[in-house]
């Protein structure tokens, strides 16, 4: 039998956006391993009421609840109480999980005592399983009631992610009668849209594994995913449907369970024992900055430009000054000379560069917004792509696109794919 869980996360802070629901992240995450499907996840404030119409909303479309934060000594803690109540239990007092709060106030504060309200945290609902905290004081429990599975966890992710994965999880896995495993393929140099046409009737046929688009800044992601008894079984029915996608795409696929471009490119680079570097207009020292957030980027990634100014883009990478009079920055020739000037002035193996209007006006030789260049200088020569990209011409999505295709071509070089489809 399959089961259903429905995350519940109790915390007024979370609706009020101060922190984000990452407790419920990483359980969804560990459920579908366990093939146990998720359709809802409910934040809900520190209220009683609400609590209890949100529980008895989750009752009638799951098997398995999952509740995090509330279990706290504070009056605003009030998940216990409130599905107690809902289930029709009591709470009663357990003294080995007070005794357990207690040493642990003895252990952190040796020289004060424990306040009284503390021991709230040892009322648990009857008959309950209790999770012993070994890494916090509220405990965490699970119950059964009118067919419904009740697991409640502390809010602390520190606290809930040991509490799920070393008491709830194993609590879990007698349940659970799969295992769910997905693989990632991203694409760039086509949009959502249209890998969905391309793909409607297909994903319309597909049930185990199934397919869906994702769109993500400037790419898109195609999941697919599989249910077996095993990983290795889901693997297995992955695996083709994984290749004919690859097939399908041919170029466009820059990797499958990859994190980024940015990545893919810097180990392209360390695989060909080559460098990287950079000479930025218009996406001012983004693609540095992606290239440097990936951990281990200074073994391959020597250094970059921001060369804003024409002065810069002359004094330093020695873009010819008549090619910057009379094609402007905005140009195939200077996105070319940018390349090449970052490549003999950073010396390394390749080089990229970006020039274009980012907006929100036209440039002053009448450049309209989201003109943009690409360049790539390698030993074998220098490509440029021009780029006219439309859309809703915002600043911030332009340079991110722009950087996208930057990246994409060290991709493709370092591949050795064609440059252009
Ligand atoms: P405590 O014993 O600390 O009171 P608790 O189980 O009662 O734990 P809450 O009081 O609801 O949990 O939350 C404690 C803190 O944990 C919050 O201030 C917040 O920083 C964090 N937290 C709570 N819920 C979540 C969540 N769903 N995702 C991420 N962080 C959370």
């Amino acid at each position: 039998m399959s089961h259903i869980a429905e995350l519940i996360a109790v915390g007024t802070e979370l609706l009020l956006g101060n922190i984000a629901n990452t407790d419920a992240q990483m359980i969804s995450q560990g459920l579908s391993e366990l093939g146990i499907h998720v359709y809802y996840h409910t934040v809900v404030g520190d209220n009683p009421a609400r609590l209890r119409s949100a529980v008895e909303i989750a009752r009638r479309r799951a098997d398995i609840l999952i509740t995090t934060g509330g279990l706290g000594p504070t009056c605003d803690d009030l998940t216990k109480q409130t599905l107690a109540q809902v289930f029709g239990r009591e709470l009663v007092f357990d003294e080995p999980s007070a005794q357990r709060i207690r040493s642990y106030f003895q252990r952190l504060h040796p020289d004060r005592p424990m306040t009284e309200n503390n021991l709230q945290q040892a009322m648990l609902p009857e008959g309950c399983t209790i999770f012993a905290n070994d890494w916090g004081t509220a405990p965490g429990c699970a119950f059964e009631a009118e067919g419904v599975r009740v697991i409640m966890l502390p809010g602390p992710p520190r606290e809930c992610r040991a509490m799920f994965t070393h008491r709830a999880l194993p609590y879990l896995r007698a349940l659970a009668d799969g295992t769910i495993v997905s693989r990632t393929l991203k694409i760039f140099g086509m949009g959502e849209s249209s890998v969905e046409a391309l793909l409607r009737e297909r994903m319309n046929a597909m049930t185990n594994p199934t397919l869906a688009p994702y769109a993500k800044e400037g790419e898109c992601e195609l999941r697919v995913t599989a249910k077996a008894p095993t990983q290795e079984e889901a693997q297995a029915l992955l695996l083709p449907k994984v290749e004919e996608l690859k097939a399908r795409f041919g170029a466009l696929v820059y990797g499958v369970d990859v994190p980024s471009l940015e990545y893919v490119v810097l180990e392209g680079l360390k695989a060909r024992g080559l460098t990287l570097g950079t000479a930025e207009s218009c996406t001012g020292g983004l693609i540095a900055k992606r290239l440097t957030d990936v951990s281990g980027a200074s073994q391959v990634f020597r250094g970059g430009v921001v060369s804003y100014t024409n002065e810069v883009k002359h004094g330093v990478l020695g873009v010819p000054q008549a090619l910057l009079d009379q094609y402007g920055a905005v140009s195939e020739p200077v996105a070319r000379a940018m390349a090449e000037g970052a490549r003999r002035a950073l010396g390394c193996d390749l080089a990229l560069s970006s020039t274009g209007v980012a907006g929100p006006d036209r440039d002053d030789r009448g450049n309209e917004v989201g003109t943009m260049f690409v360049a790539i200088a390698a030993p074998d020569g220098t490509h440029v792509r021009p780029l006219r990209l439309g859309g809703r011409p915002v600043r911030d999505r332009l340079r991110t696109q722009t950087a996208h295709h930057a990246l994409d071509l060290a991709r493709r070089w370092l591949s050795g794919l064609p440059l252009e489809d």
